[in-house]
């Protein structure tokens, strides 16, 4: 069985192909760069992914996966959260959000801050669950490592003593937002 997944975002992508291999078929849903995207005007991330969701599995008839996620800086009273792709402003780069946290952040001496995730399942216009997975973190005053995507570089994950652009990919999600939302889904999946 395939599940077909609705993100543009290469690096959510490549992170889920991983975590499903071996369990399942995840493609990225057919023709996606062509269908206008929906409005992600959800206060949370699970709005947010729940209106990918829905919107998104008008297109296939097999169950259709979204995702909605982001970072939360405690210093910054939750921000960027859910605008964390256009922390910058739209069409921002990974590069000029970084670089904002970066010049947000100087001189704060609250580090906190953490990885959410929301996963939302649909199909046909029903949503089948949403599963949620976190991970704690500190923000640094600068960037380490090219693995990952996003923040990667600027979050620093204690128990592995390096960020997240530092760490390999499959280390990352085994302790990631990503990963374990994912890992809740497949569960519910396996037993449905
Ligand atoms: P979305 O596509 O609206 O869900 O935006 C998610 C944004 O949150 C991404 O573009 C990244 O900026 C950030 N983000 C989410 N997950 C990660 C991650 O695992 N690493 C780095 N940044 C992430």
């Amino acid at each position: 069985m395939i599940l077909y997944c609705a993100t543009t975002n290469p690096g959510k992508l490549r992170e889920f192909r991983q975590a499903a291999a071996g369990l399942l078929t995840l493609e990225a849903l057919p023709h996606l760069q062509e269908i206008p995207p929906p409005l992600e005007d959800g206060a949370t991330f699970e709005a947010n992914a729940i209106v990918k969701a829905l919107y998104y599995s008008q297109f296939e008839d097999a169950p259709v996966m979204a995702e909605d996620s982001g970072l939360v800086v405690d210093a910054l009273d939750g921000a960027p959260g859910v605008y964390s792709a256009r922390f910058a402003g739209d069409g921002a780069a990974d590069g000029d959000n970084n670089r904002l946290l970066l010049e947000r952040m100087k001189d704060r001496p609250n580090r906190a801050a953490r990885y959410r995730c929301v996963i939302a399942l649909a199909e046909k216009g029903q949503v089948l669950g949403t599963w949620t997975g976190a991970v704690e973190g500190e923000i640094l005053d600068e960037m380490r490592g090219a693995n990952g995507f996003g923040y990667d570089p600027m979050f620093y994950y204690p128990p592995f003593g390096c960020t997240f652009g530092e760490a390999p990919a499959e280390r990352k999600l085994a302790v990631s937002h990503r990963g374990e939302a994912f890992r809740k889904m497949m569960e519910w999946w396996r037993v449905r």
